[in-house]
């Protein structure tokens, strides 16, 4: 059986102060998945503080370098975020690829680095409106699972999370359906080799309390990477509860 698992991407959002109210109004009673927060590079180190304090869930980065160290300005390496007690890091967002140009490539050379390092990668996959449109949603994603594949031992897609995003279901209010999801999931697992049944795939895009509990009923929907829904602590604290 696969525990689901719940992850916030805070993206660039919060401050110290948001944090601060954030976890004094976090309560996560009665919540059974993995939690997962990932906040900005700077508030890892209160993150990590709160985890300890409150407990309930782990710290998660939203990116790292695909190098270990050196004359990289502005990067922040595996064992750097290790040093704050991430156990996750995101790897290619659809953000990072659509705004940053982050290739499929250079994506597993970061899902890599997190791995060798120790860190579980949360590697994100999805296709945009127009590649739904002329029906390539599969091909898409089976193009970002192979970069990968092609850099690792089919065994070891068992230490990571693949989180299925279409990018048009982004911060759009609009959500895949949970059939249309669930047929993304499904084929998903199909292409993690004999990884796939230990493999936790999480859908994200608008996912909000109102909508969880229909994806988490899909059988291949093992939790969410929320967005938006996760800067109110009440509010994803309600997702993380319809994740049974
Ligand atoms: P929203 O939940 O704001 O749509 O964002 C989803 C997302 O990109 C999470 O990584």
């Amino acid at each position: 059986m696969r525990t689901p698992l719940v992850a916030a991407n805070w993206k660039m959002n919060g401050s110290r102060e948001f944090a601060e109210h954030f976890f004094s109004d976090l309560n996560l009673e009665g919540v059974t998945s993995d939690v997962v927060i990932c906040p900005p590079f700077p508030y890892l180190f209160q993150v990590a503080e709160a985890a300890k304090k409150n407990g309930g869930f782990s710290l998660g980065a939203q990116d790292l370098s695909q190098e270990s160290s050196g004359a990289f300005t502005g990067e922040v390496s595996a064992s750097m975020l290790l040093d704050w007690n991430s156990r996750y890091v995101i790897v290619g967002h659809s953000e990072r690829r659509s705004l940053y140009g982050e290739s499929s490539e250079l994506v597993a050379e970061k899902f890599v680095a997190a791995q060798m390092a120790g860190l579980t990668p949360i590697l994100c996959v999805g296709e945009t409106l127009e590649e739904r449109e002329q029906e390539q949603t599969l091909q898409v994603i089976a193009a970002q699972l192979q970069a990968v594949a092609d850099l690792i031992e089919p065994t070891v897609w068992k230490q990571s999370v693949v989180a299925y995003e279409p990018v048009w279901a982004i911060g759009t209010g609009k959500t895949a359906t949970p059939d249309e999801a669930q047929a993304v999931h499904a084929f998903i697992r199909t292409q993690l080799a004999d990884s796939g049944p230990e493999v936790q795939i999480l859908y994200g895009g608008s996912v909000k309390s109102a909508n969880a509990g229909s994806l988490f009923a899909q059988a291949d929907i093992d939790g969410a990477l929320v967005g938006g829904a996760s800067l109110d602590a009440s509010e994803f604290a309600e997702i993380c509860r319809a994740a049974v």
